[in-house]
């Protein structure tokens, strides 16, 4: 059985850590945290911290470490579950896990609830039709190969063509105000009676838009009747909960096989990602209609670095593709195409083809720069001096995105022994691109993703960097402005120890889904020991950070028992110090070769530049 967070959240802030872990072992107060003789390990001198602030504990000695829940379950030794309850016990607070009363004591929770009521009338319509919508909504479904099953999954429904239904819903379920629905995107305000008010989706079928954590964030709606002169689709506007640019459609339901297949592949719309998961296919997001952008690109680079497209497209198709394509490749992301015969859309072609033919395509999969190269081949593109020039231009455009200079150079041979080309010609365009490229996108934007290292490269056990180690301290201790500075400036790339690397990832999950970063919380979703134990030592020793002397001087002016780290800063400054890094790892690569004289000139000023700013 599994306890909501949101309920372990609730019985953990009804359990004080400190009044907990008393009551099983004598405690200490020292300076702003406790000690204790650690009961994990055999302790002479107390070794286990405290801290209330941040409810978690650590031994500096046996490294046990976690949040409240951690603590009963291992000094009882009983499982995560009685954990739960014996806690709820204690507080006071049932355990209840059918149905608990929604919260909606802040806005966005609010907009969640309304969704999710919404989504529930919907899908409730779609199996209790009257006699006339029936024959006509079920032979849409059987036309469309909308299976059963799928409809349940993805939670489909059907908005009635009445002007009202869903409001009188609402109003019969009292729970909201009209303006809150108006929020939420469900009804609008008439033009001519201001008082009056008509629901969005009217005569359609609709389909649940989630966030990644199973959240019904709005609805993108099908035209089912001619009558309607509304577009082929209508979505809900964008609200305090929904941005059509940061979701992409399918991923709640996606992203565990993303994970394990470490591939994702993008389709265009609902009735793709819903085709193909009744095929079994289910590693399968959808952009929903906008062109890729750069949250997307973001969101996918957390579950996986292989991106297949499914393009049925020729050269004017590539074209108006341009930016995602870009946008994929800029962010180190390997992208590769499936190529569908013409007029097919993944939808079609496995009802005509069936899925292992399906899955034969997938595997003659190409990577996007093969595939372009092939089509100017079979445009007969090739031809002409001119044509050529075009080619090695719009070719070496997107090679030069490529962050990795091993691929770039992979590429450049691959292609110069394919087509004949001259590798001389086709590196010094390549160079050319790629200043031009870097000198458009300077500074940096924080989108840069690493290549994926591969095991063999991760020395294990390998010490984090201080650098490492004081970024886990920003998102820890750090205020709302410098997490927000990391999140938009740090490159994932900087970060070579994996642990570190992992447990950003969580915190940026968490920070850009939940606005702040709450670290017993976090605890509960890491399976790494290693990773707890680093965050934990992390709540406990903030004082002994190497920017402590930094500090010092503000610390006069500051108030005299606390020391006041100005975050905001520290963030800037650990930035710049991973910068300087990464320059100095290049000027260390480029070494002795004095043709690079030049390039390490240039490197040498940028560090300059930036040790001043
Ligand atoms: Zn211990």
């Amino acid at each position: 059985m599994k306890i909501p967070q949101e309920k372990l959240e609730e019985i953990a802030q009804a359990n004080d850590i400190i009044d907990v872990i008393s009551s099983y072992i004598p405690i200490k107060k020292r300076g702003k945290g406790f000690l204790a003789l650690c009961p994990f390990h055999t302790d002479k001198h107390p070794s286990l911290n405290i801290s209330q602030e941040k409810q978690v504990y650590h031994c500096f000695s046996c490294k046990a470490s976690g949040n409240v829940y951690s603590f009963v379950q291992n000094y009882e030794k009983i499982t995560f579950f009685e954990t739960a309850e014996k806690l709820a016990a204690r507080a006071g607070i049932e355990l209840k896990l059918k149905q608990s009363s929604p919260d909606v004591s802040n806005e966005i929770s609010m907009l969640f609830e309304i969704n999710k009521i919404a989504a529930k009338f919907y899908n409730h319509n779609l199996d209790n039709l009257n006699e006339s919508e029936k024959d006509f909504i079920y032979s849409y479904l059987v036309k469309r190969k909308i299976k059963r099953q799928a409809s349940v999954k993805f939670g489909i429904g059907y908005a009635p063509k009445e002007w009202d239904s869903l409001l009188n819903h609402f109003k019969e379920e009292n729970l909201f105000r009209t303006e809150d629905l108006e929020k939420a995107g469900l009804i609008i305000q008439s033009d001519k009676d201001k008082n009056k008010y008509y629901d969005r989706f009217r005569g359609r079928l609709m389909f649940p838009i989630f966030n990644e954590n199973d959240k019904v964030v709005g609805f993108g709606g099908r035209k089912l009747y001619d009558d309607d002169p509304g577009g082929k689709y209508i979505n809900s506007p964008e609200t305090k909960i929904y941005s059509k640019s940061k979701i992409l459609y399918g991923l709640n339901f996606s992203k565990d096989s993303i994970r394990a297949l470490d591939n994702l592949i993008l389709v265009e719309g609902y009735m793709d990602v819903i085709a193909l998961s009744q095929a079994d296919i289910s590693n399968v997001v959808a952009s929903s209609g906008t062109s890729l952008t750069e949250e997307q690109v973001r969101l996918i680079s957390r579950y996986t670095k292989n991106v297949t497209v499914l393009f049925d497209a020729d050269l004017a198709g590539i074209k108006a593709a341009k930016r995602g394509i870009e946008i994929i490749l800029e962010a180190g992301l390997d992208l590769n195409v499936v190529t569908l015969p013409e007029g097919e859309d993944p939808d079609s072609f496995i009802d005509n083809k069936g899925k292992n033919e399906f899955l034969k395509l997938l595997y003659k999969k190409q990577s996007i720069i093969n595939f372009i190269s092939s089509l100017y081949e079979k445009e007969n593109k090739l031809n002409s001096v001119n044509d050529k020039t075009d080619f090695i231009k719009e070719i070496i455009g997107y090679v030069s995105r490529i962050p990795d200079k091993i691929k770039r150079v992979f590429y450049v041979k691959e292609l110069s022994s394919l087509y004949n080309l001259y590798e001389s010609d086709l590196r010094d365009e390549l160079n050319s691109a790629v200043v031009k490229f870097k000198k458009e996108t300077f500074p940096p934007t924080s989108l840069k993703i690493p290549e994926r290292k591969s095991l063999k490269d991760v020395k294990r056990g390998e010490q984090p960097s201080q650098e490492e180690m004081d970024l886990i301290d920003i998102f820890i201790n750090g205020d709302d402005e410098s997490i927000s500075y990391l999140e938009n400036n740090l490159e994932t790339s900087y970060i070579k120890n994996k642990l570190i690397l992992k447990i950003i990832e969580v915190f940026l999950d968490e920070y850009l889904n939940e606005g702040r970063i709450e670290v017993s919380k976090i605890i509960n979703q890491l399976d790494s020991e290693d990773a707890v134990s680093l965050i934990t030592k992390c709540s406990m020793n903030k004082h002994e950070l190497s920017v402590s002397e930094k500090q010092s001087k503000n610390n006069l002016l500051g108030s005299p028992h606390k020391i006041n780290i100005d975050y905001q800063k520290f963030a800037k400054d650990v930035v710049k110090k991973f910068k300087i890094n990464e320059l100095e790892e290049e000027i260390k690569n480029l070494g002795k070769d004095e043709s690079k004289i030049n390039e390490i000139v240039e490197l040498k000023k940028r560090i300059n530049e930036l040790s001043k700013s």
